[in-house]
């Protein structure tokens, strides 16, 4: 089998760029003081503004909520983490007739995008605004099983896992990964493998 070579990926070849320089480079935390560990990111107070933000958002599935809140208090970057995001966010769906045993793909247009533009004058992260993106519908996916789950989150502790916004729920309660729109290559590899593989695996392949 043979895969497409990803695009360049802007954010992650800074974020690798400057991994490997010194600690100072990400400079300190106007809030808290304490070294980043990456480009506007400081694993504590993001990590507290997640949890501050639990309450606020449920993907309805306990075992889904778990998943998506792990992510959030261990990311290391922006790019790293899932949120889940209100069906309503999308707009212009399309069936990209490409589906599969497991799984069922469309094109849309998210509406307020990523939250992975560092702003350094307002010390904060802003969102990309409107990006195409697949949603990848897991069928028969209501009662998603912790099993299931983790299989993914292993998936997810991969490297380069920016593929990957997040999670929503369509209208007929199906759960769905956001993900980025070129990954849509992948779609049937992704099938063979329920929605879970490894860049690595890919690159090594
Ligand atoms: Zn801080």
């Amino acid at each position: 089998m043979s895969y497409q070579s990803r695009e360049p990926d802007l954010t992650l070849a800074v974020l690798e760029e400057t991994e490997n320089d010194s600690k100072s480079v990400f400079g300190k935390c106007l809030d808290c003081g304490k070294e980043r560990i990456g480009d506007g990111w400081c694993k504590d107070c993001e990590s507290n503004a997640f949890k501050e933000n639990f309450g606020n958002w449920t993907s309805e599935n306990t075992n889904i909520d778990d998943f998506i809140r792990s992510t959030q208090l261990n990311a290391n970057g922006s790019v790293e983490y899932l949120e889940y995001i209100n069906f309503e966010q999308f707009d212009l769906i399309e069936n990209t007739n490409k589906g599969g045993a497991f799984s069922t793909t469309c094109s849309a247009v998210w509406m307020e995008g990523p939250r992975w533009i560092w702003d350094e004058m307002a010390d904060q992260w802003i969102r990309n605004g409107p990006i195409k993106v697949a949603l990848k519908r897991l069928n028969n996916s209501q009662n998603i099983s912790a099993d299931y789950l983790n299989q993914i989150y292993k998936y997810h502790q991969c490297e380069n896992v920016a593929d990957f916004f997040g999670i929503t729920k369509d209208h007929t309660l199906n759960y769905m990964f956001v993900m980025k729109y070129e990954s849509n290559s992948l779609n049937s590899y992704l099938d063979e493998t329920q929605g879970m593989l490894c860049w690595k695996d890919i690159e090594a392949g």
